[in-house]
């Protein structure tokens, strides 16, 4: 088994996901099958009870685990479906090591961080890489080197390093290195996070230096001098216009190349596919505006893979997506007026709690009368149905039972959830079969009734009231196990909403159906079609 580990320094927000999902990739398209591990240090078991404010989105695997979003980068660049093993925190592995010691496991000894923490971190890894059947483990560790939380997995690492064995092991550290005012590229702080890792034990075998301009030969050759990484080894990353350009430029630094050597992997054919993605992404023409109503789009990492899915839908059809971001409370305050926007289409993405809703709802009823093309995931879909019930059917009333108490319950509470106290990894949340009824839109968007997506909700259609909204004209075109899934009106040019969330499935190699529907009706709508 070959290790490839990242690090970062200086700073967080450097971009070292998207350096290792990148770095993961372009090996990918010369044959070797990557397995990818993101390590968050910190205490919480998962990402499940983190708001958007501190980390973006939370992104939800096929098996329920509620986990950083790095983890889409990886599944989007990858390919791959992973699971919540591929995703550790500290909270996961001292569970371990807690209930390990309470069974007794530890036959009488003190439990430390080294040996019985580092033990279980080395443990996780292989055993999640010899599974995978993969020929390259690739081990992002989440903060900045030096920060407290990620000692005890710098050293596990560190002991890794040896017991692996130098050709089967590389550290990839990811620095910035900044301009000053005078336009000169800075190594002092790629130096000093250096030493902070030599401090740890780590040398490094490849430094990326993030920095706003390509790092010049003297600079590179000056990191080199201080770091004893080859200067062949030393990899320039500029800020890119776009994250997918991020794998292409590492290969025109020749990373793959160093990696292979560094590794003595055998060499094979180079695919290429990664370079075909990002051709298409260029030949795009034409442009279509989608409003997202939403309540954090001043935080662009809250709806991260919903703007990936987007993009997918746009290479596959060859036209660029703008996104026009629009505070939800400001509609309910009447700061904003919609009239005001241009778009093609209005989108509402998930989300938890009252603030915002009523503004939401708006968007719906707007883009419902005006037959604009609309998508409402989740929240966006419940409260699809509210408006609906308050407007067509007319129960002025009607909301869904997260945001108030009514006599219109048209959303509750899932029978399962009721009592329940406990918030982390308690909704329903992971992929669930779905089926779709035949000549519905959802059949022409998905061409199968049988169809698998991803949850994450509390609430959902309350059964009383399936009938009759259906008799006024929404139809409910998926369900799974008598749960309402989708919903749709017919008589409208495109109005489509799901329960489930489709824009964690969506990859560049597969983009996600009702994305592609969505931008598709949107070009209709800009008469590009
Ligand atoms: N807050 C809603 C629920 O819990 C919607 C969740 C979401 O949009 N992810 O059901």
């Amino acid at each position: 088994m070959k290790y490839i580990c990242i690090t970062g320094g200086v700073m967080s927000g450097l971009g070292k996901g998207i350096t290792a999902a990148s770095t993961g990739r372009i090996l990918k398209d010369r044959g070797f099958k990557i397995v990818p591990i993101k390590i968050d240090p910190y205490l919480n078991i998962d990402a499940g009870t983190m708001n958007p404010y501190q980390h973006g989105e939370v992104f939800v695997l096929k098996d329920g685990g509620e986990v950083d979003l790095d983890l889409g980068h990886y599944e989007r660049f990858l390919n791959v479906d992973l699971t919540s093993e591929h995703n550790i925190t500290t909270g996961k592995i001292y569970r371990n090591v807690i209930e390990r010691e309470r069974r007794g496991d530890y036959l009488g000894e003190t439990v430390q961080i080294i040996p019985h923490v580092t033990n279980e971190i080395k443990r996780w890894i292989r055993e999640v890489a010899e599974k995978s059947n993969c020929d390259i483990c690739l081990i992002e560790v989440g903060g900045t080197v030096g920060d407290i939380e990620s000692m005890p997995f710098l050293e596990a690492l560190r002991q890794m390093r040896h017991e692996e064995g130098e050709e089967n092991f590389v550290l990839i550290h990811v620095t910035l290195v900044p301009t000053d005012i005078m336009g000169d590229q800075k190594t002092k702080p790629t130096q000093h996070s250096v030493k902070t890792l030599r401090e740890l034990g780590l040398q490094p075998d490849v430094i990326v230096g993030r920095c706003s301009k390509r790092l010049r030969d003297d600079v590179k050759a000056k990191i080199s001098l201080f770091t004893d990484v080859p200067v062949e080894a030393v990899i320039s990353a500029e800020n890119a216009e776009d994250i997918y350009y991020v794998p292409r430029m590492l290969k025109e630094e020749m990373l793959d190349e160093y990696l292979i050597k560094r590794l003595k992997l055998e060499e094979r054919e180079d695919t290429r596919k990664w370079d075909e993605i990002v051709e298409k992404m260029e030949k795009r023409r034409g442009e279509v505006r989608v409003a997202i109503v939403g309540k954090y789009t001043f935080i662009p990492d809250s709806y991260l893979s919903i703007r990936e899915a987007l993009k997918h839908a746009s290479i596959e059809l060859g036209v660029k997506v703008k996104i026009e971001w629009i505070e939800a409370s400001e509609i309910e305050r009447g700061r904003i007026e919609l009239e005001d926007y241009e778009f093609d289409g209005i989108l509402i993405p998930g989300g938890f709690g009252a603030r915002g809703s009523e503004g939401k709802i708006e968007a719906i009823k707007y883009a419902r009368e005006n037959e604009y093309p609309f998508l409402g995931l989740c929240l966006g879909f419940q409260l699809a149905v509210v408006e609906f019930a308050r407007n067509v059917i007319g129960w002025a009333d009607a909301h869904t039972s997260e945001v108030e108490r009514t006599s219109h319950p048209v959303i509750d509470l899932l029978p399962e959830q009721r009592g329940v106290k406990k918030l982390g990894g308690t909704m329903r949340l992971g992929e669930e079969e779905i089926t779709i009824k035949e000549g519905t839109l959802a059949h022409r968007i998905y061409g199968e009734t049988k169809i698998k997506e991803r949850h994450r909700h509390r609430y959902e259609v309350n059964p009383r009231y399936i009938k009759k909204i259906e008799e006024h004209g929404l139809i409910f075109s998926g369900e799974s196990k008598g749960r309402m899934e989708i919903a749709e009106l017919p008589e409208h040019p495109f109005f489509f909403a799901t329960q489930f969330h489709p824009e964690f499935k969506s990859k560049p190699e597969n983009p996600s159906p009702p994305f592609v529907a969505f931008v598709d009706a949107m070009m209709r709508m800009r008469g590009l079609k």
